[in-house]
């Protein structure tokens, strides 16, 4: 059942009704729930005549450049200064889709200076909440864009009228639910029907936002992914899968950040793996992507061998590991952790 705490709600509203400047912030490599997150609220902000601006830590995925169509939102890696102005200048700041600064890196330290009020949308496992004045958090709700949906629907001016939401905050809220729910297919809970069907109602068109998400992209990328499952997929005892995307590879097939969104699920599809990952090689890191059958927990596993966490069946991280090294490092960590959560 959907429990939003209603006095922590009364207090978001008091915040926005007397605040004036906004900044918005998603976490590093942001995705569709983080940028349709900050998208919605911007929009939102703005149709109650609010100063909003959004700061990502980094470049998001080109399939969802038409969520910003005034090009606006400031990146922090490519530009510090006006990016860092407009988060120190700002009286609100919100932080949507991460449950702690480290997820935002370079920008943490901007972040956690700020003189501002600091509000958290989120929907992952342990949020830090001693960095935040006031956090909104749930874990059993399909995604932050669908948390922060059922929030603006208990705003005065909203008063349970999807609606009367403004039309790009309407269909970034969906786009953030559909790409974090990968369509339909995982963390859906009763409240993300009703969200979906209300949308609808109100006039998103989701058969332009899929084709827009989803039937856009370049012919390498497809190509791109069939060489993965043709020929790079690999499978440790027959239950953990992997892949590895190397530079090499990336510059053969013309790769872009995003393009292989959702491949890491496709092993799952094979019936006795319990668990794949996905190793992207990045400027000074190793990008890990990790997906598992239900009732295999993958948080744990990308806490304790990939600097990093997630959710239950979606989790990530990175290493700082040369590519060369990962079969061995991975078929040894997953050994490991499988005989300790008894998967084996
Ligand atoms: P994805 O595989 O789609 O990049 O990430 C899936 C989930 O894993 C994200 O929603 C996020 O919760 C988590 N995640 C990905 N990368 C990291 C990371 O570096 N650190 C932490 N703590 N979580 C991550
Ligand atoms: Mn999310």
């Amino acid at each position: 059942m959907l429990n939003i705490h209603a006095e922590s709600v009364a207090e978001l509203v008091r915040t926005v009704e007397n605040g004036r400047k906004f900044c918005i912030v998603g976490h590093t490599s942001p995705d569709g729930d983080a940028v349709g997150a900050c998208v919605a609220m911007r929009e939102f902000l703005r149709s109650l005549g609010k100063e909003a601006v959004i700061v990502l830590p980094n470049r998001f995925p080109a399939f969802l450049r038409h969520l910003d169509p005034e090009g606006t939102i400031l990146l922090y890696d490519a530009d510090k200064e006006r990016a860092g102005r407009a988060i120190s200048g700002s009286q609100v700041l919100f932080c949507l889709d991460f449950n702690s600064f480290s997820r935002t890196d370079e920008m943490a330290d901007a972040l956690e200076a700020s003189k501002a009020r600091k509000i958290l949308i989120d929907h992952h496992i342990g949020p830090d909440v001693r960095s935040f004045d006031l956090t909104l958090s749930m874990t059993d709700i399909s995604s932050t864009c669908e948390l922060l949906y059922h929030i603006l629907k208990m705003f005065p001016n909203v008063g349970g009228n999807a609606s009367l939401l403004p039309p790009l905050t309407a269909e970034a809220l969906f786009t953030g639910m559909t790409t974090d729910t990968n369509n339909f297919a995982n963390s859906v809970y009763p409240s993300t029907f009703s969200m979906a069907s209300e949308l609808l109602a109100a006039g998103v068109d989701r058969t332009a936002m899929l084709c827009r998400l989803y039937n856009q992209f370049s012919e390498g990328r497809l190509r791109l992914i069939g060489e993965l499952l043709r020929n790079r997929m690999k499978i440790v005892d027959g239950k953990f899968s992997y892949m590895m995307l190397p530079f090499g590879l990336q510059h053969e097939y013309g790769y872009s950040k995003g393009d292989v969104e959702g491949v890491v699920n496709r092993p799952l599809e094979i019936k006795d793996v319990l668990i794949s990952v996905l190793f992207t090689e990045d400027k000074d890191f190793v990008r890990v992507s990790i997906r598992s059958k239900p009732d295999v927990d993958v948080n744990a596993f990308a806490r304790k061998y990939f600097n990093g966490g997630g959710h239950k069946n979606a989790a990530g991280g990175r290493l700082e590991m040369d590519m060369g090294m990962i079969p061995e490092y991975f078929a040894a960590s997953v050994r490991e952790y499988a005989m300790q959560a008894h998967l084996l």
